[in-house]
């Protein structure tokens, strides 16, 4: 099941990419009106250009993208609207890359599990619910509360991973 969810994910070529942003604006306001807290035209835009770049996205580049569309914007600017996403759940941050991505399920609580690809940077975000409990089970056995836990793995995605094979990856 949880394979092929991500492997929908990494699907992200052949769809328009308008439905996706106009979902996880739609998502947000949900969740907002939910749980408290205001998706302020700030934080509103930033997730926006977040789920626009498809891919990972750090900081620097939401404050150039910011910045040119409303002049110079101070740095707390940013990394306050992503703490709020981050707290909400909207976005998940990848540790390895520092950077973030628009959650595909917002509304239910879930640790970050994703698969990066090392050739195109394609991620995609893989929900498995066995996965989380056998971690958490694990960690109690060692008398371990864990508090946060995001998994990430490399390879290659569906684009990259050529047919049947199992060498190098194509470029495109
Ligand atoms: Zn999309
Ligand atoms: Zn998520
Ligand atoms: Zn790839």
């Amino acid at each position: 099941m949880g394979a092929t969810q991500a492997h929908a994910a990494f699907d992200q070529h052949a769809h328009d990419h308008r439905d996706c942003i106009d979902a996880a604006l739609a998502a947000a306001e949900d969740v907002c009106a939910r749980h408290g807290g205001q998706l302020t035209k700030t934080r509103r835009r930033v997730l926006e250009l977040i789920w626009a770049h498809r891919k990972p996205v750090g900081a620097y580049q939401l404050l150039d993208d910011l910045s040119r569309e409303r002049g110079r914007v101070a740095p707390p600017t940013i990394y306050r609207a992503i703490d709020f996403l981050l707290d909400r759940g909207l976005i998940h941050r990848i540790e390895s890359l520092n950077a973030f991505v628009g959650c595909h399920h917002p509304r239910e609580r879930h640790s970050g599990c994703f698969l990066i690809c090392r050739a195109c940077g394609a991620t995609a975000e893989m929900v498995d619910t066995r996965l989380d409990r056998a971690l958490t089970a694990a960690a109690a056995d060692v008398a371990f509360r864990v508090e946060r836990q995001t998994v990430e793995m490399r390879g290659l995605c569906p684009v990259c991973t050529p047919d049947g094979a199992t060498g190098d990856p194509v470029a495109h």
